[in-house]
């Protein structure tokens, strides 16, 4: 039987199970316009892919326990120093250091505006945001860089203030499992699974 493949770090080293390439019945294209003659096959397939975090594993974890997680340059020799930076950046850009991780949750929730916004009523393939999406470009006061996520309820607006809210039931250990809604939402407006 096949099962999904699944991955453990085990003695450190990658522990791997099930089946990672999964092959399904080709099915036959035809023209109905020609007595069904056969024009061609669909090749039905899916992987499963093993994306690794590295030094930003603490980032995604920390989003299911309801913290935004950023990183601060604290090379005093850096030109750049004590800069923070969201999203998450292992090394300084500048000098190259590798940088302090900070909680910057309460900053966020204090100070976090919308800078610029789109609203896309199409997707690419993959997609698991309801449509229409609406990104958001945020700002942080004292922080260098501009966040890149999506706003869950109400519609943008440029200088919009907004709080981070996470999905702690059921997460999905990836970016989506931040977003924001407008300061001032209800904690029980929220969608299922998401908090504060
Ligand atoms: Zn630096």
């Amino acid at each position: 039987m096949s099962q999904y493949g699944q991955v453990q770090v085990k003695d450190g080293r990658y522990k791997f199970r099930g089946d990672f390439h999964r092959l399904e019945q080709h099915m036959p294209i035809r023209d109905a316009d020609a007595d069904w003659k056969l024009v061609g096959v669909t090749k039905p397939r899916d992987m499963t892919y093993v994306h690794t975090y590295g030094a930003e594993a603490e980032f995604f974890a920390s989003l299911s326990q309801g913290k935004l997680l950023a990183t601060k340059c604290e090379n005093p020799d850096c030109e750049a120093n004590g800069s923070i930076f969201q999203p998450f950046r292992i090394f300084c850009p500048d000098c190259l250091g590798k940088n302090t991780v900070i909680d910057m949750t309460d900053l966020a929730k204090k100070t976090a505006k919308v800078h610029t916004f789109m609203v896309c009523m199409r997707s690419g393939a993959f997609n698991m945001l309801d449509k229409p999406i609406r990104f958001i470009n945020i700002e942080f006061n004292g922080v260098c860089t501009i966040l890149f996520s999506y706003l869950l309820m109400g519609e943008p607006q440029i200088g919009m203030r907004v709080v981070p809210v996470f999905k702690r039931a059921n997460p999905t250990y990836t970016i989506l499992d931040l977003s924001w809604v407008p300061a001032g939402t209800a904690a029980d407006a929220l969608p299922e699974g998401f908090y504060f």
